[in-house]
């Protein structure tokens, strides 16, 4: 028996695992596992507790002898939930987590055993680190990096199995300064943001003294029974299928999405729930999406510090969850060609220490100039760093997703929906005009009463957009589901923050030469809409008309990550991030040279296993039926039966052997193609040379003859599971 159909029988032998999920409130478990302040100051002295807060409030910074203090806390705390190890947190730029284990268990001097965890073990740790990415930032001979405990998010306990383990989130940094993780720029981001966004505050409310960016993601995955997949080896080792012909119904019926969640799933989900609700991770919906296995998940949103961690915790408790519902999530962008793709949209908005949503309309004239004022600002900043923007969310997975119309296209735009472009209009009509006393009934638009017109108008069109205002905030759609949220999260609180400086230092101006605070501010956001205007867009994003109308508007519509990823080491992306604290020169050049790192493996991993099936399951498999018909034309011929008779079987014979050649010469082509790719010193040619001469020229050429010759061979002696049992069986 074949692995293929030894799976296909064992999904419809499984059972749903039920777990034991106590009916409770989720308020009973929530946050469990989360060192939270409500547990701080049960288990901290006041001293430590107040340095605490102070460190989370504003950053302040905590002693040595405080945070020995405070680990002596933790510790109690951990040991009271069985915790036996504890481990620094970071996000290395390898786009996963990464942790050390090390046990509170420790001998004494005189041999004593002992268990402790000392107030440097907490702030501090030192992890060998020379096998992250760190293009070139670190030579080898001195690979030093270390991590620092980041007191902005909460640490917690991880579970497996009986196992756990006290997790301290930090942020990963070399000795010489540069940061090595995800985390540490995005702090940086988050404080530009919040000061620039202070300053532009004060022009409309004098008490406000912090502004956070906020995060709600939305997760979409697939769920595939793991027998299936471990018969696959392209999903086993690169999260997608490289072959795989499309079956005869897909996802055209369009009814998986909202409907009934399979029971398998269903419990699948509840178990990964409740272990995000333990771990503080906010979830909220779930729900089926479009593709047929296809689902999705999404908390309430949250500051974007914690957001991000959550996040990128929730795929690594999904992925350990799914096991042991003998299933495996797939975080790929695109796992399976044909079907719908996997995004992670990003909604994004900016909240007071006063409690207001800057991105909201307001209820008040003075209340809807300050949303203006940062609605514009944040239109002008895509506007001006669309290519930065889209930078951030290039890889070699989302690739395959952007613009291949079921995702937003490659191009950057942003969608504001009818009523607000309106506005947008009202207001740049009167551009010229010098403002005068009487125009001030401009700032009297009422935005509020429109609200409901905002929300029916984004219910359908603006899912073709890459960014769309959807009435109190931004959702940026591009971004990829496997990625972790804190790069395009710094990326566009770092360009939010600089347009929000310059636009304060031009109404500072203003006011100077003596005009009134709003006029001011009403003559600066009539500039941005002007200078913006080009990447509002409102049509079909997957439109050919709008690739055109995008090239007649000088929009850059890269398809490809190594040319996308150019944008972040221009004069003005060093320019941008130098100004703004957030990257230096090397650090920037250090994670270009990483991106494309990855590209360039990710896309040769995935010409191997492409060459992998073809040579040890394909053409196998495709040859035993080759050897069928020619014997059975032998026999027939034998026999003396006019040809007439089997010419089917003639014409089968030579389409098999003509697509069997087909792979074979490819594959070998495909293989003297990348020999000649690996021989490019320079990293940009290099995976150029990946996607043009690799990629593009053979994975679509291979595939077309792999699927043809999948709808030919006899079914029994094919032996990957086809799209129809991974999709449909669970
Ligand atoms: P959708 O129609 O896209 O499902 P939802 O209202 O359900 O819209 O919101 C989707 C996500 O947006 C959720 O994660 C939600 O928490 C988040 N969200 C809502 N308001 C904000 C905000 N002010 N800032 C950031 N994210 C937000
Ligand atoms: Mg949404």
């Amino acid at each position: 028996m074949s692995l293929r159909t030894d799976a296909v029988n064992h999904v419809s032998h499984g059972n749903v695992n039920s777990v034991d999920i106590k009916g409770a409130k989720i308020t009973g478990v929530f946050g469990e596992n989360v060192f939270t302040q409500k547990t701080a100051r049960e288990y901290l002295s006041d001293e430590a507790y107040k340095s605490l807060v102070a460190s989370i409030k504003g950053g302040k910074k905590i002693d040595r002898q405080v945070a020995g203090q405070i680990a002596s806390g933790m510790r109690a705390w951990a040991e009271s939930k069985g915790v036996t190890h504890y481990t620094h947190w970071f996000q290395p730029l390898t786009g996963s987590t990464a942790e050390k284990h090390d046990s509170f268990f420790t001998l004494k001097g005189d041999g004593t055993a002992i268990e402790e965890f000392e107030g440097a073990a907490l702030i501090q740790q030192e992890p060998d680190a020379s096998s992250f990415p760190n293009g070139g930032l670190r030579a080898t001979f001195e690979a030093r990096g270390y991590t620092a405990w980041d007191p902005s998010s909460p640490p917690f306990i991880i579970e497996i199995g009986n196992g756990k383990t006290l997790c301290i989130p930090t942020i990963f940094i070399a000795y010489t300064g540069e940061s090595l993780d995800y985390k540490a720029p995005l702090m940086k981001a988050v404080e530009s943001l919040n000061k620039a966004a202070v300053t532009v505050c004060n022009y409309f409310d004098k008490n406000v003294t912090k502004v956070t960016p906020t995060l709600g993601w939305e997760q979409e995955y697939f769920v595939i029974d793991e027998a299936l997949v471990n018969a696959r080896p392209d999903l086993v080792q690169c999260g997608r299928t490289v072959f795989g012909f499309t079956p005869a119904k897909g996802q055209q019926l369009e009814d998986h999405y909202f409907g009934s969640i399979p029971e398998r799933v269903y419990a699948f989900m509840r178990d990964f729930e409740n272990e995000s609700y333990k771990l503080g991770i906010p979830l909220r919906t779930r729900h089926n999406e479009v593709a047929p296995a296809q689902f999705e998940c999404a908390p309430i949103f949250e500051e974007v510090n914690i957001a991000v961690d959550h996040n990128i915790l929730l795929m690594d408790v999904m992925t350990r969850v799914a096991k042991r519902h003998r299933l495996v999530v797939l975080l790929h962008e695109k796992p399976f060609a044909g079907i719908n793709g996997s995004g992670k949209h990003n909604n994004w908005s900016l909240a007071t220490d006063t409690g207001v949503n800057l991105l909201a309309p307001g209820k008040t004239p003075k209340t809807n100039l300050m949303f203006l004022t940062f609605f514009v600002n944040t239109i002008k900043a895509v506007h001006d760093y669309a290519d930065i923007l889209r930078a951030s969310i290039a890889s070699a997975s989302n690739d395959f997703r952007l613009g291949a119309n079921e995702a937003p296209p490659a191009i950057i735009s942003v969608f504001v929906g009818e009523y607000l472009t309106k506005v947008l209009n009202d207001v740049e009509t009167r551009v010229g005009t010098k403002f005068d006393e009487q125009d001030e009934a401009i700032l009297k638009i009422d935005l509020h009463r429109s609200i409901p017109e905002l929300l029916i108008d984004n219910t359908d069109r603006n899912r073709t957009s890459p960014f769309a205002f959807t009435g109190n905030k931004f959702e940026f759609r591009a971004v990829g589901s496997t990625a972790n949220c804190a790069l395009p999260m710094t990326i566009l609180n770092t360009i939010v923050a600089d347009t929000l400086n310059k636009f304060a230092a031009e109404v500072d101006a203003l006011i100077e030469k003596g005009d009134k605070k709003e006029i001011a501010i009403m003559q600066v956001i009539q500039k941005y809409i002007v200078s913006s205007k080009k990447i509002l867009f409102e049509g079909d994003g997957y439109s050919e008309a709008w690739h055109k109308e995008a090239e007649k508007r000088g929009l850059p519509n890269l398809k490809t990550t190594p040319v996308a990823l150019d944008a972040m080491v221009t004069e003005k992306a060093k320019k941008l991030f130098v100004e703004n604290r957030i990257y230096t020169h090397s650090e920037l050049e250090a994670r270009h040279e990483i991106e494309l790192e990855k590209y360039i493996k990710k896309v040769q991993i995935e010409a191997r296993i492409m060459g992998d099936l073809a040579t040890n399951h394909i053409i196998p498999a495709s040859i035993k039926y080759q050897n069928v018909l020619l014997k059975n034309v032998s026999l027939l011929r034998e026999a003396s039966l006019p040809e007439k008779l089997y010419k089917g079987q003639l014409t089968l014979l030579k389409d098999v052997s003509t697509h069997i050649q087909e792979v074979y010469d490819n594959v070998h082509e495909m293989v003297e193609a990348r020999k000649v790719a690996n021989n490019i010193s320079d990293t940009r040619e290099k995976a150029i040379a990946y996607e043009a001469k690799v990629k593009a020229q053979y994975f679509d050429k291979i595939r077309y003859h792999v699927d043809k010759l999948e709808q030919l061979v006899d079914d029994e002696l094919w032996t990957l599971p086809k799209y129809r049992e991974l999709l449909f069986l669970r």
